[in-house]
């Protein structure tokens, strides 16, 4: 099955790429915003005195990511790579860089066929596919998935007048849909993939990848309201041996108390699934888009400390803990599993 956008160099089981860290609206820098963070670099570079060759590379390298490049922008999109194919989660607005880059695939005359699986139909999720160039081109042919029924009635709603100028008859790529049955295993990209249903106020899917026994766990949109392995029943193997999961992290655990039935988590309730499952490596996501740079590095940074209380706390209590490595996502990042 041809495919392109992918590495073939790629050594690793799986490769996931975010085309897109933020939730629920495109949230572009603002050019106040930009304004006063190169004005307070230029500041910080002065005061640090050097001013000798290769010294603008060593304090920019020094910067944690809230003060150079951010977190990005485009709302959810990611793409999921094993053994020279690939599959899409999801179409937010980060979609629309990762479709220039398919344009580039075999011969530089398109995306041959592109697989695109979906969560939920939320705005922030789709908002990116009226300019996924592929979808424009005749030969392309587009593949869609969900559990839900009505993914053909999304597409007619969105390709349509007065919300958009072409038609969904007039798109050149052939649309081929195709339902999913909740947690029955399918493969597809080299990779057998499962859905699970997340916690949200409209039906959400994760995913669960697994190639060359590796897994990657995609777990966002969810508030998790359903914890313990009790509760989650059938949906628990999610979150059973994995090596990378990427999870919800839209709000500060105060905030979560102030946004109940919202729809989103807090990097606390991750970081204990992921400690209770074994989970090897966590990534969160769908950023707030209220959220500047700084208050995403403090929600990171409550995260820490919540996590290190909960390995003392383990130790202390003389109860196995399970360390687990996690950080905050941001668009452009690419995680090796
Ligand atoms: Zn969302
Ligand atoms: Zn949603």
């Amino acid at each position: 099955m041809e495919t392109a956008g992918t590495d073939d160099k790629q050594e690793s089981a799986i490769r996931v790429k975010i085309w897109g860290a933020r939730g629920s609206l495109p949230t572009p820098q603002t050019p106040s915003g930009l304004e006063f963070q190169i004005r307070r670099l230029m500041e910080d570079y002065y005061e640090a005195g050097d001013f000798s060759m290769g010294s603008v590379e060593q304090f920019l390298s020094r910067l944690p990511r809230h003060r150079f490049g951010g977190f990005g922008g485009n709302t959810p999109c990611m793409e999921v790579m094993s053994g020279g194919e690939s599959v899409i989660i999801d179409g937010g607005s980060g979609i629309r860089q990762l479709g220039y880059q398919l344009m580039g695939g075999p011969c530089g005359r398109g995306a041959g066929e592109v697989h695109l699986l979906f969560t939920h139909f939320h705005w922030d999720h789709l908002i990116g596919l009226p300019f996924f160039v592929p979808l424009f081109i005749p030969g392309n042919k587009i593949h869609v998935y969900s559990v839900q029924a009505d993914l053909p009635d999304v597409f007619k709603v969105l390709f349509k007048k007065p919300y958009f100028p072409v038609g969904l008859d007039q798109l050149g790529a052939e649309i081929i849909y195709h339902q999913l049955e909740p947690r029955k295993e399918f493969t597809l990209a080299n990779m057998k993939i499962t859905p699970y249903e997340l916690d949200h106020p409209d039906p959400c899917w994760g995913y669960k990848f697994e190639a060359g026994g590796k897994v990657f766990s995609y777990c966002v949109d969810t508030e998790c309201v359903r914890v313990s392995a009790e509760e989650l029943g059938p949906d628990l193997p999610l979150y059973q041996n994995v090596d990378l999961m990427i999870f919800d992290a839209q709000y500060t655990l105060l905030e979560t108390i102030e946004k109940v039935n919202w729809g989103h988590a807090a990097a606390s309730l991750g970081i204990d699934i992921a400690m209770r499952e074994g989970i090897k490596r966590v990534v969160f996501i769908h950023h707030d888009p209220a959220s500047s740079p700084e208050k995403i590095a403090a929600a990171e940074e409550q995260a820490r400390r919540y996590y290190m209380s909960q390995i003392k706390s383990a130790r202390r209590s003389g109860h196995k803990t399970n360390e687990i490595q996690w950080s905050f996502g941001f668009e452009g990042m690419i995680l090796e599993v």
